[in-house]
């Protein structure tokens, strides 16, 4: 009988992210799945008991908490000793947590201190006769592939935005504190603090129902054989401004950079989708002078609808690459959609 634990580290504000509701959704779903198994939950943070208030309703028959305010940041050796505590504590055959780059980090390591195994980038879980089964895809997500394992406990790292977030409500949930004797060789890594851009200068929003990818024709000279970055800068930050979605690029506008081209000085290699570039999960997506070649469309593999505006009917998008494929001049069709967003029709 399998006993699934849903491991999750809270939040700085002691609420639980929405990665660690979808993780418990897998969770769930696999407990439903797997006849006469429990689900349990650990959570570990500077003070637990708010976030398992908030997912009280939910099915798990018992919760284990690891907390005290070296257990805030984000941090291995303590991360790593209350993820181990929380296993052992459950004596959990299943662990399904979300694959923060927290717990991505930590979890491999924990394994190997349990005996187990770990599988990292998983996408879905099911029950493959009596035995827990997980997918994930493999070469840049051209193939999925269904795996089993026996080797217990084993470690499943959940993709974020892979999977729905459970909506179980709250109530009050009673913790089993699990005690973690730290020594001070694990403390000597002292956090110092968080450095991240202001909020408006993150272009990068994976929880945006939209996903808007530039590609190279921004910075191609136009029909009056000029270029025009400064415009076209202005018409893509307009649109972010007033959609508030995720940006995106093709490899060769990112690499323009490096080139000592003009470029867009707000996109980074951070931005780049596609097969050496990001994979990310939006319900829509739109392409703008962008050529819709294979390498870059493969990091398409999770967008829902997908629409480009291209001014070559022959690109990639009109191979089947895009529901939806607009040949038209990206910067008339954007300045319009950005007039009418703006409510100036
Ligand atoms: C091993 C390997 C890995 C790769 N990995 C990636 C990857 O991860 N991601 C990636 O993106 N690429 C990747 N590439 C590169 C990829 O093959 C393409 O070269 C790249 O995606 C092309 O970028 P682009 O479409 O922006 O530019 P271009 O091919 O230059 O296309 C520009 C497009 O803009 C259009 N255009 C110009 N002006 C306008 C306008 N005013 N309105 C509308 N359309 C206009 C043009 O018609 C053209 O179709 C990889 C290549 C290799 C070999």
């Amino acid at each position: 009988m399998e006993t699934i634990l849903l491991l999750a580290h809270v939040e700085p504000d002691g609420s639980l992210a929405k990665s660690a509701r979808e993780a418990l959704h897998a969770a769930r779903d696999l407990n439903k799945a797997l006849a006469g198994s429990t689900l349990v939950i650990g959570l570990s943070g500077e003070n637990v008991q708010a976030a398992a208030n908030s997912i009280a309703a939910c099915p798990a028959t018992k919760y284990f908490g690891v907390q005290g305010v070296e257990f805030a940041p984000s941090r291995y050796a303590t991360d790593a000793a209350a993820a181990e505590a929380l296993c052992k504590a459950a004596g959990a055959t299943l662990v399904v947590a979300p694959a923060t780059s927290r717990w991505n980090r930590v979890l491999p390591g924990v394994a190997q201190r349990l005996a187990g195994r770990v599988d990292s980038h998983v996408t879905g879980v099911a029950a493959s006769g009596p035995q827990p089964a997980i997918s994930r895809w493999y070469y840049r997500q051209r193939m999925e592939a269904t795996l089993t394992r026996t080797q217990r406990p084993w470690l499943i790292l959940i993709d974020p935005g892979s999977q729905k977030a459970c909506d179980c409500g709250p109530g009050a949930a009673a913790v089993e504190m699990v005690p973690v004797n730290l020594t001070d060789s694990v403390k000597r890594t002292t956090v110092l603090g968080l450095r991240q851009p202001p909020a408006d200068a993150q272009t990068i929003r994976p929880d945006a129902p939209l996903l808007f990818v530039t590609g190279a024709g921004w910075t191609k000279k136009q029909a009056d054989g000029q270029t025009h970055v400064p415009e076209a800068e202005k018409l893509i930050l307009d649109f972010l401004k007033v959609t508030r979605a995720s940006l995106g690029s093709s490899k060769s506008l990112v690499d323009l950079g490096g080139e000592g081209q003009a470029i867009l000085p707000f996109l980074s290699h951070l931005n780049q989708i596609g097969q050496t570039g990001a994979t990310p999960r939006h319900p829509k997506g739109l392409s703008t002078c962008c050529h819709g070649e294979e390498p870059h469309t493969v990091g398409w593999r999770f967008i829902g609808e997908r629409r480009a505006i291209s001014l070559d009917p022959n690109c990639g998008w009109a191979r089947g690459k895009a529901d939806v494929l607009y040949v038209a001049d990206a910067f008339a069709v954007i300045a319009k959609v950005n007039q009418l967003l703006a409510g100036n029709p």
